[in-house]
């Protein structure tokens, strides 16, 4: 039985009053879905904050990026032990904004993934189409590629600690959701890869959130596909009142 996880990306948003009541309100819905894990990924300056708030409650801390290298001369860069320090347990890597905005590939998603597990973090590996790619029909092989690319040369045992967020560019932050169909038959083919690849033990643990436009008035009919274990939220994770209903929806 895999746990829904229902994780919020703040992104580029929130000041540190904002982090801190956005935060109790979630922690406050968190204590009441039982058998729902939440996680808040803010910015990094928000981290501690949003840690001391939610401090030995149900949610868990997680970034929206990280470095891969451990240590050394990367300014403005971060690291997966630091992260670790901070209070966190997950990572968000290769998201579709990293991809299209600072270049990165495959092989940096990769290597970041790496970099986490490697200081104990769960990554959540991103990988998704864009409305180019949906049109002409390579979303499965763009998908694969994007799982390979990113799952080449990790352990088994490292394999089973992720987790996979599928979440279609032309989804996100435009209000256009992928039907549950539509997400269910991507998520079902991920798990079929990984099935291949690794095994059903494996195969089967591994949660697959869903990402784009996720919101109160679909989460529920989203989150009740086979395969959907659970959802990364940006926009509505920003607001307490929607980001809780998807919580609710979860249960
Ligand atoms: C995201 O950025 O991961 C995301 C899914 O954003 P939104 O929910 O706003 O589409």
């Amino acid at each position: 039985m895999r746990t829904p996880l229902i994780a919020g990306n703040w992104k580029m948003n929130l000041l540190r009053d904002e982090a801190r009541s956005l935060s109790e309100a979630i922690a406050a819905t968190a204590k009441e879905a039982d058998g729902v894990e939440v996680l808040l990924c803010p910015p990094f300056p928000l981290l501690d904050t949003v840690r001391r708030t939610i401090d030995a409650g149900p949610v868990a801390l997680g970034a929206q990026n990280v470095h891969n290298e451990p240590s050394g001369a990367f300014t403005g860069e971060v690291s997966a032990a630091m992260l670790a320090d901070t209070g966190c347990e997950y990572v968000i890597v290769g998201h579709s904004e990293r991809r299209q905005y600072f270049g990165e590939t495959d092989a940096t998603v990769r290597h970041k993934a790496n970099a986490a597990l490697e200081a104990g973090l769960t990554p959540i590996i991103c990988v998704g189409e864009t409305l180019d790619e949906r049109e002409d029909g390579s979303t499965p092989k763009v998908v694969e590629r994007q799982i390979s690319g990113a799952l080449e040369r990790l352990k088994p045992e490292d394999v089973r600690r992720i987790v996979i967020a599928y979440e279609p560019v032309w989804a996100i932050g435009t209000g256009k959701t992928a039907t549950p169909e539509t997400a269910q038959e991507v998520h079902a083919l991920i798990r079929g890869w990984l099935k291949r690849e690794y095994g059903g033990a494996i195969a089967d643990t591994i949660r697959i959130l869903y990402g784009g436009s996720m919101k109160p008035a679909n989460a529920e009919e989203l989150l009740a596909e086979r395969d959907i274990d659970g959802g990364l939220v940006g926009g509505a994770s920003l607001k307490a009142d929607d980001f809780s209903a998807i919580i609710r929806a979860a249960l």
